[in-house]
């Protein structure tokens, strides 16, 4: 068997129109667009590739973008008053401040303070109870991308087992939560998992979210199985000196058995920025009174 590739460039460009589509009428009902602030604190490489994306992806889908880009040194009372002032500002609809934040500002505190309406990261305690109980939430990114394409791939996902691999509060956690509440029998397997592989070999769904390239085999994915690679991980490429992204899942052993399986990259990593735009809409439709645009 071959699987099917899961194409999440393709999807979130079709994602994004989708929202750009419904930026219009929001402008129209409210006299402004829909505006998401992005913090920087300091010069990561990755984290600025990362900002600078989002801005791109914000400004193409017709919405509000606010670029604040701090030094390093930074205080976390400065950032702190920051983050109350994006709160109080109404032009601001969702506040997303780039992790990770150096090690001198507790990034706890930070994402305590922003308001839950606003946390389109989703990270917020609030959020995180709220999608915990069912209740109207913001949802983190990469998950809520995750959902989108399981549910494009299979449809209805309920009575099937979901293994995710991987338990951080950005991704596997929330993975888990989404999977539960589409009534999929969840698995969480982490760090102290015994028999991963054995694990594994029973699921449905496999959401591979750890960090550790090409570290699920061909042999632990059940025929058939819907595999979702979140990892991305940095490794040497063919020739010397040059590099190249792989996930967590071995792509060519697990395509050669699973049913459908994304790609890295151009699977998860396409529907995060889709997902936080996504969630700029919907934070802007709830605070405007407005009903979800989807
Ligand atoms: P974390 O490091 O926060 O969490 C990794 C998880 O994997 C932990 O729960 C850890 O278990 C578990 N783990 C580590 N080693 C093993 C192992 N040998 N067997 C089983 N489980 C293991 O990572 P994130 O959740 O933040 O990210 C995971 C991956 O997803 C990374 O590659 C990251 O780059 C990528 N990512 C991709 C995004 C995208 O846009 N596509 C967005 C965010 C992340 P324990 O809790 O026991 O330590």
């Amino acid at each position: 068997m071959t699987a099917r590739i899961i194409d999440g460039k393709a999807f979130a460009a079709g994602l994004r129109a989708r929202l750009a589509a419904r930026v219009p009428s929001f402008v129209e009902k409210t006299g402004r667009a829909p505006g998401l602030a992005v913090v920087l604190v300091g010069e990561d490489p990755a984290s600025q590739v990362y900002v600078r994306s989002k801005h791109k992806a914000t400004v193409e889908a017709g919405m509000q973008s606010f670029e604040h880009r701090l030094p390093a040194e930074t205080s976390q009372q400065a950032l702190l008053d920051l983050v109350a002032a994006l709160n109080a500002d109404d032009s601001v609809d969702g506040i997303l401040v780039q992790l990770p934040l150096p090690p001198h500002i507790d990034d706890k505190a930070v994402l305590a303070a922003i308001d839950p309406a606003k946390d389109v990261d989703g990270f917020h305690v609030v959020n995180a109870g709220r999608l915990a109980v069912g209740e109207e939430a913001l949802v983190p990114c990469t998950p809520l991308g995750s959902l989108m394409l399981l549910q494009d791939a299979l449809g209805d996902l309920s009575g099937l087992h979901a293994v995710v691999i991987g338990r951080s509060n950005i991704v596997g956690k929330p993975m888990a939560q989404l999977l539960l509440q589409q009534s999929c029998t969840v698995t969480i397997a982490h760090s102290r998992t015994k028999d991963l592989p054995g694990i594994v070999r029973l699921a449905d769904i496999v959401v591979a979210a750890v960090g550790r390239a090409e570290m699920v085999r061909g042999d632990w994915i059940k025929p058939g199985a819907t595999v979702i690679d979140v990892g991305i991980n940095r490794v040497p490429g063919a020739e010397p000196g040059k590099t190249k992204l792989v996930g967590d899942c071995a792509y060519d052993e697990c395509a050669a058995v699973a049913g459908a399986i994304t790609p890295v990259p151009g699977g998860v990593g396409p529907m995060t920025i889709a997902c936080l735009l996504r969630n700029t809409l919907v934070a802007a439709h709830r605070r405007a009174g407005l009903s979800d645009p989807e």
